[in-house]
């Protein structure tokens, strides 16, 4: 088209830079053509500071072009063409009646051009520089009478007939712009979002697949290395069966690893299933498989009166475990006690999940949310790092919080808070603050 002969040959066809330079030379030619129409006009009616005022309207478009063509520099083009827009409408306004100047409303267009195409500090500028201009003519307006008028009031009619109409076309090429830029970002935008959706489903079904494929192989080498031990263990020397135990415990670890993993991507499903929970009963069952383990002997479990809710086990299961799990296992107290307390607060279930163990140092206490973000080695205790993330997914995914209460040495509280909306009761648990303190069914594991 006519107006692409214009647009600086170095932006590249199609991208953002090449529309707005295209708008902004449509402005200036049709300015162009605007004081070529004018000049003569504003001659013929007498109105001679108006012509040269076109002249010179005329002559800093073409300058503009030639800019705007030569460096494709937005920002010193753009102050350029606010400055002349600037210059050429207080000249017509003080020369044709000031407040009374069909030309007052002419001000009114350079901020929108200022704002909406040069996205720099110096728009404000303009913007300022332009409202301060027509406050300074008001003010000598009242202060020095009224302006030169240097217009037949015969054509004045006219003249205001063609200013509206030519605010009004650039108005509205102005939010044209404005709105297809929006509409173009809002497309792309979907369309990034999109695509993450879908690299970020094939990583966990790469995950899953991957974790689950994993386990029977690792199972396989594991139980042949317990056969092998078990038949050849006691004719070993004590190196060789070392090594053994070594690929054994590795293996061990590799299969704790798959299988968090495994559970990881359990969390992924994107619907959460609604289901009625006792949670009371859910608890005694984590509490019953926990009981398996020989180092929790003397481990201390108390809940408190837990609602029935409508949700999905394998999430709530998740999140529970994991807290009542490492309650214990990162504990050196004589007798490791972990305490549920729960109560309503507000719009939320709020659950507390508390033990006396090791406790947590503050720094720490965003950074255990991340996958395998771990405090300690795996010499000390046994673990993974994902644990913890699972339940911030699967607390986040019901519109929840969790937050940490703890220091070194002075045990954990883990706090959560999960909308009733969204995971519904179907009873109502009320404690007050007394029973909350004396009422705990104590649950040995
Ligand atoms: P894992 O237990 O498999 O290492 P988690 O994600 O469950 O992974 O926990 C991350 C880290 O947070 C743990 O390695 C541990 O250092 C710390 N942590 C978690 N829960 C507790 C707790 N109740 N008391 C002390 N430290 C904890």
């Amino acid at each position: 088209m006519f107006i692409d002969l214009f647009v600086p040959p170095v932006l590249e066809k199609h991208s953002k830079d090449y529309r707005t330079s295209r708008l902004i030379i449509m402005v200036d030619l049709m300015l162009i053509c605007s004081a070529a129409f004018l000049g003569p006009f504003f001659w013929w009616i007498g109105f001679e500071e108006g012509a040269y005022i076109m002249l010179y309207t005329i002559a800093n478009a073409l300058i503009f072009l030639a800019l705007m063509y030569k460096t494709a520099d937005f920002l010193l083009c753009g102050n350029f063409f606010s400055l002349q827009s600037w210059l050429v409408f207080s000249a017509l306004i003080i020369s044709s009646g000031g407040t009374d100047s069909p030309f007052f409303m002419w001000l009114l267009s350079i901020p929108p051009i200022a704002i909406f195409y040069m996205r720099s500090k110096y728009s404000f500028l303009w913007c300022f520089l332009t409202v301060a201009t027509a406050v300074l003519i008001v003010i000598a307006h009242s202060f020095f009478g009224a302006f030169p008028q240097n217009i037949d009031a015969v054509y004045r009619p006219y003249i205001v007939l063609f200013n509206y109409s030519a605010l009004l076309t650039l108005f509205v090429l102005v939010v044209k712009t404005f709105k297809d830029n929006y509409k173009r970002v809002n497309i792309k935008l979907s369309k990034a979002n999109e695509q993450l959706k879908r690299s970020n489903s094939d990583l966990e079904r790469f995950a899953f697949i991957a974790s689950h494929d994993l386990k029977s192989p690792l199972r396989n080498i594991i139980s042949f290395l317990g056969l092998f031990n078990r038949r050849y263990g006691a004719k070993m020397e004590a190196g060789p069966k070392e090594y053994l135990d070594i690929v054994k415990s590795n293996a061990m670890q590799m299969q704790t690893l798959i299988e968090d993993i495994l559970e990881y991507s359990k969390t992924n499903s994107t619907t959460l299933k609604e289901e009625e929970i006792d949670l009371n009963r859910m608890i005694k069952l984590i509490i019953s498989q926990l009981k398996t383990n020989p180092s929790y002997e003397k481990a201390e479990l108390m809940i408190w009166d837990l609602p029935v809710v409508v949700g999905d086990l394998t999430r709530l299961q998740q999140l529970f475990q994991n807290l009542i799990e490492n309650g214990l296992k990162y504990n050196e107290s004589d007798f490791p006690t972990v305490a549920i307390k729960y109560m309503e607060e507000g719009e939320n279930h709020y659950f507390i999940v508390e033990d006396n163990g090791i406790g947590i140092p503050e720094e720490y206490h965003e950074r255990i949310f991340k996958m395998f973000e771990r405090l300690h080695t795996r010499e000390h205790y046994q673990g993974t790092g994902i644990g913890l993330s699972i339940c911030l997914k699967n607390v986040e995914e019901y519109g929840g919080s969790i937050q940490i209460d703890s220091a070194d040495w002075r045990g954990t509280q883990f706090h959560i808070r999960i909308p009733q909306n969204r995971l519904k009761a179907v009873n109502k648990v009320v404690h007050t603050q007394k029973n909350l303190i004396e009422d705990p069914q104590e649950v040995g594991v």
